[in-house]
């Protein structure tokens, strides 16, 4: 790594506070203006590239991002104190970042995507969707995906053509698939490669299609898919299946397969992160007097002692019963309660006699225009004289 690394917050130009819609928003104005493809030949911009990329794949990991805040780049060097064992650029997975980003940027499908046309191009991601109840999110399912996905023809191998029909080279091209365009602007003239309108980028154009798939290269076919979904997982999160996506083109990887998971709401418990919180009613005789209550958890019933003369709204920690970490599943998260008093609103007339009777035993302080008439009586609060005559 270059000693004079510049600080990643200042590379994406966005504030120490900037939240994921921020830094994704940065990246992806900085992404568009240096990618290798708006700039073929541009090392200064290849290097730009790198720099934002780096900038933002270590501040769009929560836990990245927190040790580069703690220990700035020294995090990431060999034996930094971050524990991290040295932060490798290369073996980063772009892929995703590609997948997620490049995918808005560029649009449609890797066949339009501008890349090297001829050569091996890996094939879209798929994105599709599963629903999982609040359990199943928490601690972690299998599920089978139904799913359409497409599958290079069989008849004509991709290319689209009829067996034994002719395919040409696109005359436009070259056969390259691509086109430079040149443009005169405000700064000179300005190169623009763009794929081959002619051939949309094939490089070849095709006589006698194909009828299986209509000359498209592929057909559809209905797959089941598993796909385990770790514990921990949250709503909007989704799942990478590796080469399970679109075909590649020209002997180029499969693309992946990304499954968003949609957690259904619980009817007694809300999550925060990691964190689970509920409420649980309590009696008046139960806040005052203390006692075992069972308590709903994720992980059943537990028991829990209130303490005597609890007050309505106490909240109450239940160490380690809330949602596994993805990272690490042995770390949990915590169940808040929030113990609610319940005052009885219908009252059999033998309640109502023992409450009467509870009333005039209690110490009355609670009735507080009375209070202050004894007290004043006694000539203690002064201040509160005059008040209440
Ligand atoms: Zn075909
Ligand atoms: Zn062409």
């Amino acid at each position: 790594m270059a000693e004079s690394k510049r600080d990643y917050y200042e590379v994406l130009g966005v504030d120490k506070n900037a939240d994921d819609a921020a830094l994704k928003k940065a990246y992806r104005v900085l992404a568009k203006k240096y990618h290798p493809d708006m700039n073929p030949g541009d090392a200064e911009a290849e290097k730009k590239f790198k720099e934002a990329s780096e900038a933002y794949a270590v501040l769009s990991d929560p836990e990245k991002r927190r040790q580069y805040d703690q220990f700035g780049h020294a995090a990431f060097e060999n034996g930094g104190p971050g524990g991290f064992g040295g932060f490798d650029f290369n073996s980063m997975d772009f892929s995703d970042l590609f997948g997620d980003i490049f995918g808005d940027i560029f649009g449609g499908s890797s066949r339009s995507r501008g890349r090297s046309y001829n050569g091996p191009m890996k094939g879209s991601n798929v994105r599709t969707s599963v629903r999982i109840t609040f359990e199943e999110a928490v601690f972690g399912c299998e599920k089978e995906l139904d799913l359409n996905l497409k599958e290079t023809c069989k008849t004509c191998n991709g290319t689209g053509a009829k067996p034994g029909s002719a395919i040409d080279t696109c005359q436009k091209c070259g056969g390259k698939g691509q086109v430079v365009r040149q443009t005169q602007t405000l700064f000179g003239m300005m190169q623009n490669v763009q794929p081959c309108p002619d051939c949309r980028g094939e490089g070849k154009i095709i006589r006698d299609k194909c009828t299986s798939c209509h000359g498209t290269g592929y057909i559809s076919e209905r797959k089941k898919i598993q796909v385990s979904i770790p514990a921990g997982i949250d709503n909007g999160q989704s799942v990478r299946i590796r080469e399970k996506g679109e075909p590649g083109l020209n002997g180029g990887p499969r693309g992946d397969l990304l499954v968003e998971v949609i957690v259904s709401r619980h009817p007694k418990f809300v999550r925060q992160d990691m964190n689970i919180f509920s409420n649980v009613n309590i009696s008046y005789a139960q806040a005052a007097l203390g006692g075992e209550v069972l308590i709903d958890t994720i992980d059943g019933m537990v028991s829990y002692d209130v303490k005597p003369g609890t007050q309505t709204d106490t909240k109450v920690r239940l160490k380690g019963k809330g949602v596994p970490s993805l990272r690490n599943p042995q770390v949990r998260g915590d169940h808040y309660i929030t113990l609610t008093v319940v005052v009885p609103t219908h009252l059999s007339s033998e309640a109502k006699d023992l409450l009467k009777r509870f009333d005039e035993l209690t110490d009355n302080s609670l009735h507080s225009v009375a209070n202050y008439r004894d007290k004043n009586k006694d000539g203690k609060d002064k201040k509160k004289k005059g008040l209440f005559k």
